[in-house]
């Protein structure tokens, strides 16, 4: 480890490159083995629809039980996977689990739609199409209740990715652009690419406070998705205050820690009620007091 000064002073060590590199690897290498190993999981984060107080859907979220290192986030080997291919087995896995899960759960009575993220390595595959009409068959989940999180980087490949997305909506599965406005590319894409639904970023959320800047971008976000006919899902939802100023924005569905962190399955299950109604009273609450 080298000593480095931190502008505060403050000294603090970091790895030299070699050994950042080294760690680098080792993951890598555990990474090839962690599906077989059964170190992944996914955990679903619910999703309020705001006009009817119901949770409709989830989001599937990858992480990683690393045997020595404990639970490591999906921002720390996503990455690892997207540069080294392994995306394409963890995406698949992930993409059967989550559709496996939404079965389950429309058995037990509870019909939920499920959100997946998607990796553009993934998108640019030539037989994703394939495989999700297999996985759809295999689990028997109607392509309905699937939808899938592109990134807005994503569009730049708008050539290559329109006749997949399209194909992919001819099955029923739904389209959401994750991170909206976080992307830097043009909005342009917005009318000729197929798409059902937008993600506002937490960032935009985050920055939101009575009558400022960060409002006026939720809001133009807001306007523009119901001309274009898209759905809005915000993201990163944590104060009532954010609930209110987007329940008066009439923004169509919500998910953050103000209404449940992502949980384990059956976690889920056995709240799910509880996660519903403690929803429900704080928009009673809300309602009343405007
Ligand atoms: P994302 O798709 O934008 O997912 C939302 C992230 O925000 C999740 O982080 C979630 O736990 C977090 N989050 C939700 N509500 C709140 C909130 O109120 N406050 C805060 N601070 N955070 C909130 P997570 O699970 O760590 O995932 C990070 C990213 O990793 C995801 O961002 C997504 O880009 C990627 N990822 C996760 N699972 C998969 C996967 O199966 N495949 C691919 N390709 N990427 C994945
Ligand atoms: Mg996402
Ligand atoms: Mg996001
Ligand atoms: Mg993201």
């Amino acid at each position: 480890y080298e000593a480095r000064q931190h502008k505060k002073n403050v000294l603090f060590y970091e790895p030299v490159m070699s050994e950042k590199r080294s760690a680098k690897l080792v993951l890598e290498n555990d990474l090839r083995q962690a599906i077989a190993r059964n170190e992944l999981i996914v955990e679903y984060q619910p999703q309020l629809h705001l006009a009817s107080r119901e949770i409709e859907s989830v989001e599937a979220l990858v992480r990683w039980q690393h045997g020595q290192l404990g639970l490591i986030s999906p921002a720390n080997f996503i990455p690892i996977a997207e540069e080294t291919g392994l995306i394409i087995p963890i995406g698949q896995w992930v993409l059967k689990e989550a559709c496996m899960q939404a079965k389950k759960w429309q058995a037990q009575g509870m019909f939920i739609k499920v959100a997946v993220n998607i990796s553009l390595g993934q998108l640019l595959q030539d037989n994703l199409t394939q495989y999700v009409q297999d996985i759809l068959a295999e689990t028997e989940l109607d392509a309905r209740y699937l939808q899938l999180e592109i990134t807005e980087s994503m569009t730049m490949n708008i050539e290559s990715i329109t006749t997949v997305i399209q194909t992919l909506q001819e099955y029923g599965v739904t389209i959401a652009v994750d991170d909206f406005g976080t992307g830097y590319s043009s909005l342009s894409y917005l009318k000729d690419f197929p798409l059902d639904c937008l993600k506002i970023d937490r960032s935009f959320i985050w920055n939101m406070d009575q009558n400022t800047e960060g409002d006026a971008l939720v809001l133009m976000i807001l306007s523009m998705a119901k001309h274009l006919k898209l759905k809005v899902v915000a993201e990163g939802i944590e104060t009532e205050k954010q609930l209110v100023y987007l329940t008066k924005a009439s923004c169509d569905t919500i998910q953050g820690f103000l209404i449940s962190k992502p949980l384990p399955a059956q976690v889920l299950e056995e709240t799910f009620n509880e996660i519903e109604s403690k929803a429900q009273r704080l928009l009673e609450k809300i309602y009343e007091e405007a």
